[in-house]
């Protein structure tokens, strides 16, 4: 375990007054470690989790050669005069049993797609392009080669090999492929507990009345949603005023309950509140300014596992299990602005997340798709602005930006299916030029 001080010590030009984007993802890959503590789950409850050692095929998936097609299994060999093909069709092979027999040069036999090809036959014929008289069969010339519309034995899985590797998240298709072994359940590492809450006394919850100056906890839903979307389990602790006493009670519950604590509001330069002094007095914490936009102020660190916390939320939280990380929660400041909180998720606890669940792959590719819009951008700092990505009529990708851009704004992120990465050294782009973007669509 890396202190803030020693990761910093290993960033070449860290300056966490102006730290680049680039740099953020660098600290918190070195700040965070992957759980190691796993279950066996089957695999109706194995989605979206994250495989915790490698899967080695018992046996060859598929277990025989057999047909890809409908049709007439032959000897290839016959092929290699060239002409038309006069085949004895002498029996018919269904899937699901093995045909008992021998298929003479000559003959060929029936067969359905899925069949076992009985020995010496390699080849099949789709049954629409023969034509039939009687129990013969004519099959035109140049056609086939021989093997065509075979499947091999272990094509799909080989005996011995690894089908799939630790770290991998489980999707559809692989819970699929673990199914096609036999296999039962599945050896995942646990899910993430992962604690959050608003810190801000004009932050309103939901039921409360309006007043003036004040505004609804939207954070609580974004990240909430962020956080399922991720697979995480999530503790819930709403809004926390800004009193000593509450905020170190909700710090220290926390801790004691999650791998990871997000926290919204209350870590800008100018806050007059109480949150950055409790980051200070109970973790190991960096504040920093990000040379990006939206987003800028962040704290990130370790908060400490109290060893007597007693707080309400302690007191109510039965359910949970402790956290076993002694070393403390990972602790994410989030900036307070709705559209900023997305956008350090997305770019930088997200990933983070995902190296903590001990997911392999934690960096999703960007693609690149046309701007139909110039955009202005500042060289020095990394923007994400938000975009609607669309296929064009000569099937290439076009992204526009969706309205107000402002930090609070949260609409544009709610019509936005990504992000628009205008990296740290760009500067404008001008209509028809290509930028990347980070697609969000199934991750939020
Ligand atoms: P702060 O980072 O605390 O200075 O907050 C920046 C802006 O975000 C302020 O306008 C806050 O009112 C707003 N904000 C902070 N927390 C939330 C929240 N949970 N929901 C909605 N807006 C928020
Ligand atoms: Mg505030």
């Amino acid at each position: 375990m890396k202190t803030i001080e020693q990761i910093a010590a290993e960033l070449q030009g860290y300056d966490p007054q102006a730290l680049p984007a680039a740099d953020v993802a660098r600290f918190l890959s070195l700040l965070v470690t992957p759980v190691t503590d796993r279950l066996e789950l089957p695999l109706f409850e194995a989605l979206g989790r994250v495989l915790a050692e490698d899967v080695v095929s018992p046996f060859n998936v598929p277990p025989h050669d057999n047909s890809a097609m409908d049709g007439y299994a032959f000897a290839g060999a016959a092929l290699a005069e060239g002409g038309e093909l006069q085949l004895k069709v002498v029996g018919t092979a269904l899937a699901g049993k093995a045909w008992q027999g021998t298929v003479a040069a000559g003959e060929c036999l029936k067969i359905m797609t899925g069949a076992i090809m009985p020995a010496g036959l390699d080849t099949v014929v789709p049954q629409e392009f023969v034509s039939v008289q009687g129990d013969s069969i004519t099959v035109p010339a140049k056609l086939l080669t021989p093997g065509d519309n075979r499947r091999l034995r272990g094509e799909d899985l080989m005996q011995g090999r690894a089908a799939l590797s630790k770290g991998e998240l489980l999707t559809p298709a692989r819970l699929g492929l673990l199914a096609s072994l036999g296999m039962k359940t599945v050896p995942v590492l646990r899910p993430l507990r992962v604690a959050y809450f608003s810190t801000g006394d004009e932050i309103l919850s939901l039921g409360e009345l309006p007043r003036e100056g004040a505004v609804y906890d939207s954070n609580r839903y974004t990240v909430f949603g962020m956080l399922r979307r991720l697979g995480c389990e999530v503790i819930d602790m709403g809004v926390v005023r800004d009193e000593p006493v509450l905020l170190e009670a909700a710090f220290i519950s926390a801790a004691a309950l999650a791998d990871a604590i997000i926290t919204s509001g209350g870590v800008s330069v100018g806050e007059a509140d109480y949150t950055k002094a409790m980051m200070k007095k109970l973790g190991d914490v960096a504040f920093w300014r990000v040379a990006m936009r939206p987003g800028r102020p962040m704290a990130v660190g370790r908060i400490s596992q109290a060893k007597s916390a007693s707080s309400p939320f302690l007191a109510s939280a039965d359910s949970y299990q402790t956290n076993s990380n002694p070393n403390g929660a990972i602790l994410f400041g989030l900036p307070g602005n709705p559209v900023a909180v997305m956008v350090t998720f997305l770019a930088f606890v997200r990933p983070a997340l995902l190296q903590m669940m001990g997911c392999s792959a934690p960096h999703a590719p960007l693609l690149r798709a046309c701007s139909v819009e110039a955009i202005r951008k500042k060289p020095g700092r990394t923007e994400y602005q938000r975009g609607t990505v669309n296929t064009a009529s000569d099937g290439s990708l076009q992204v526009r930006t969706t309205g107000n851009q402002g930090s609070g704004v949260l609409s544009s992120m709610a019509q936005a299916n990504g992000l628009i990465v205008l990296h740290h050294g760009q500067g404008n782009v001008a209509v028809g030029e290509d930028v990347d973007v980070m697609m969000f669509d199934g991750w939020m």
